[in-house]
């Protein structure tokens, strides 16, 4: 068999048999993106698929380190225009890096919706307890 098998990286394929399946060793490199993003392929059923799918990475020009960049510059309320001319990318760039992960934050406040059964209330407050946390340590 050729190269390491990932153990910590599942099948995106919803068809494949072992989709979503950790650890079972069908998960092997498959080159890289021309951004670095490692590739994948799953023996299974020959799906190649990028390290980043399914994350605000996914599809994205740009190197993960300047995208977290642009998340620490979003997260201390800096407008669009004002990231744009610090990192000296386009403003649709930075728009759209931003809608990804507005994107990505509403799947995952869905999810403790959905599969835990807590009101939107519920998530809010959890959040805003997250916030104070922070704050303390
Ligand atoms: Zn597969």
């Amino acid at each position: 068999m050729r190269k390491s098998r990932k153990l910590d990286v599942a099948c995106p394929n919803k068809n494949c048999r072992v989709h979503k399946k950790i650890g079972l060793r069908n998960i092997i490199r498959f080159g890289s993106q021309p951004n670095g993003t490692q590739r994948y392929r799953c023996t299974d059923c020959k799906r190649t698929f990028a390290r980043t799918i399914n994350t605000p990475f996914f599809h994205k020009h740009l190197s993960k380190k300047e995208i977290i960049h642009i998340c620490k510059l979003l997260s201390e309320k800096t407008s669009f225009r004002a990231i744009a001319r610090i990192t000296s990318h386009h403003l649709d760039t930075i728009r759209s890096i931003a809608s990804a992960i507005a994107e990505h934050c509403k799947k995952f406040n869905e999810y403790f919706v959905t599969e835990l059964n807590l009101t939107p209330i519920e998530v809010d407050e959890m959040w805003s307890f997250v916030k104070k946390k922070k704050k303390i340590v």
